[in-house]
Protein backbone atom coordinates (compact mmCIF):
# COMPACT_ATOMS: atom_id res chain seq x y z
CA UNK A 1 0.00 0.00 0.00
CA UNK A 2 1.49 3.67 -0.74
CA UNK A 3 0.91 6.27 1.81
CA UNK A 4 -0.02 9.57 1.03
CA UNK A 5 2.23 12.34 1.23
CA UNK A 6 2.05 16.00 2.13
CA UNK A 7 4.45 18.18 0.64
CA UNK A 8 3.92 21.40 2.80
CA UNK A 9 5.16 25.31 2.25
CA UNK A 10 7.00 25.56 5.50
CA UNK A 11 6.15 29.54 5.71
CA UNK A 12 2.33 28.88 5.10
CA UNK A 13 2.69 26.20 8.09
CA UNK A 14 4.08 28.22 10.22
CA UNK A 15 1.64 30.97 9.72
CA UNK A 16 -1.33 29.31 10.03
CA UNK A 17 -0.09 27.40 12.97
CA UNK A 18 0.71 31.21 14.58
CA UNK A 19 -3.29 32.14 13.61
CA UNK A 20 -4.39 28.94 15.33
CA UNK A 21 -1.82 29.58 18.68
CA UNK A 22 -3.28 32.91 18.53
CA UNK A 23 -7.23 32.24 19.99
CA UNK A 24 -8.73 29.23 21.78
CA UNK A 25 -11.04 28.41 19.33
CA UNK A 26 -10.88 26.21 16.12
CA UNK A 27 -9.61 27.63 12.88
CA UNK A 28 -9.93 25.91 9.31
CA UNK A 29 -8.41 26.48 6.70
CA UNK A 30 -8.36 26.00 3.25
CA UNK A 31 -5.45 23.77 1.60
CA UNK A 32 -4.83 24.87 -2.10
CA UNK A 33 -2.28 22.82 -4.47
CA UNK A 34 -2.00 20.51 -6.42
CA UNK A 35 -2.24 16.71 -6.20
CA UNK A 36 0.44 14.11 -8.46
CA UNK A 37 -0.04 10.66 -7.99
CA UNK A 38 0.46 10.00 -4.77
CA UNK A 39 1.60 13.36 -3.47
CA UNK A 40 -0.37 16.50 -2.38
CA UNK A 41 2.04 19.47 -2.75
CA UNK A 42 0.08 22.84 -0.62
CA UNK A 43 1.32 26.13 -1.87
CA UNK A 44 -1.19 28.42 0.11
CA UNK A 45 -3.76 28.23 2.97
CA UNK A 46 -6.83 30.56 2.53
CA UNK A 47 -8.97 31.12 5.52
CA UNK A 48 -12.63 31.22 4.42
CA UNK A 49 -15.36 32.87 6.60
CA UNK A 50 -16.34 30.72 8.77
CA UNK A 51 -19.39 29.01 11.58
CA UNK A 52 -18.24 28.58 14.74
CA UNK A 53 -19.28 27.58 18.26
CA UNK A 54 -17.14 26.67 20.98
CA UNK A 55 -15.48 23.19 19.60
CA UNK A 56 -16.76 23.17 15.91
CA UNK A 57 -15.44 24.95 13.13
CA UNK A 58 -17.20 25.00 9.60
CA UNK A 59 -17.01 26.63 6.33
CA UNK A 60 -20.10 28.93 5.79
CA UNK A 61 -19.79 28.09 2.24
CA UNK A 62 -17.53 24.95 1.26
CA UNK A 63 -19.69 24.82 -2.27
CA UNK A 64 -17.75 28.06 -3.45
CA UNK A 65 -14.21 26.67 -3.09
CA UNK A 66 -11.78 27.54 -5.77
CA UNK A 67 -10.77 24.67 -7.97
CA UNK A 68 -7.03 24.42 -6.47
CA UNK A 69 -8.77 23.58 -2.95
CA UNK A 70 -7.45 20.21 -2.44
CA UNK A 71 -8.87 20.57 1.29
CA UNK A 72 -8.81 21.55 4.83
CA UNK A 73 -6.80 22.11 7.95
CA UNK A 74 -8.47 23.16 11.02
CA UNK A 75 -7.16 23.49 14.82
CA UNK A 76 -7.53 21.56 18.25
CA UNK A 77 -6.79 24.33 20.12
CA UNK A 78 -5.70 22.77 24.19
CA UNK A 79 -5.51 19.83 23.31
CA UNK A 80 -2.65 16.72 24.43
CA UNK A 81 -4.04 14.01 22.16
CA UNK A 82 -4.02 14.08 18.81
CA UNK A 83 -6.98 12.69 17.46
CA UNK A 84 -10.04 12.74 14.53
CA UNK A 85 -13.45 12.75 15.58
CA UNK A 86 -16.21 11.16 13.73
CA UNK A 87 -17.31 14.90 12.81
CA UNK A 88 -14.07 15.72 11.10
CA UNK A 89 -14.24 12.57 9.02
CA UNK A 90 -18.11 13.28 8.52
CA UNK A 91 -17.47 16.99 7.15
CA UNK A 92 -14.61 16.38 5.02
CA UNK A 93 -16.27 14.11 2.98
CA UNK A 94 -19.00 15.99 2.91
CA UNK A 95 -17.17 18.85 1.71
CA UNK A 96 -15.20 16.85 -0.98
CA UNK A 97 -12.07 17.00 1.29
CA UNK A 98 -9.29 15.00 -1.30
CA UNK A 99 -6.95 15.43 2.21
CA UNK A 100 -7.56 16.73 5.63
CA UNK A 101 -5.24 18.26 8.26
CA UNK A 102 -5.70 18.78 11.82
CA UNK A 103 -3.17 20.74 13.75
CA UNK A 104 -3.08 19.66 17.81
CA UNK A 105 -1.93 21.77 19.89
CA UNK A 106 -1.04 22.82 23.51
CA UNK A 107 0.99 25.20 25.93
CA UNK A 108 4.41 23.51 25.28
CA UNK A 109 3.09 20.97 22.37
CA UNK A 110 1.88 20.29 18.90
CA UNK A 111 0.95 17.67 16.71
CA UNK A 112 0.24 17.97 12.42
CA UNK A 113 -1.24 14.86 10.90
CA UNK A 114 -2.96 14.48 7.87
CA UNK A 115 -5.77 12.13 6.28
CA UNK A 116 -7.06 11.28 3.14
CA UNK A 117 -10.87 10.98 3.39
CA UNK A 118 -10.11 6.80 3.47
CA UNK A 119 -8.65 7.34 6.93
CA UNK A 120 -5.16 6.19 5.43
CA UNK A 121 -2.37 8.69 8.06
CA UNK A 122 -0.69 10.31 5.65
CA UNK A 123 3.50 11.30 5.64
CA UNK A 124 4.19 15.26 6.10
CA UNK A 125 6.74 17.15 4.19
CA UNK A 126 7.63 20.69 5.58
CA UNK A 127 10.29 22.34 3.21
ZN1 LIG B 1 -11.81 18.67 14.37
Amino acid sequence: MNLLRVNLDAQVITKFKRRARATKKEVLGRLIGTQKGDEFFVTRISYPKTRSTASWVQEQKPHARPRNCIGTLHSHPNERFSFVTPDDIKGSVLDGDRVFGIFTWWACGEHLDFYSVDKLVMDVVER
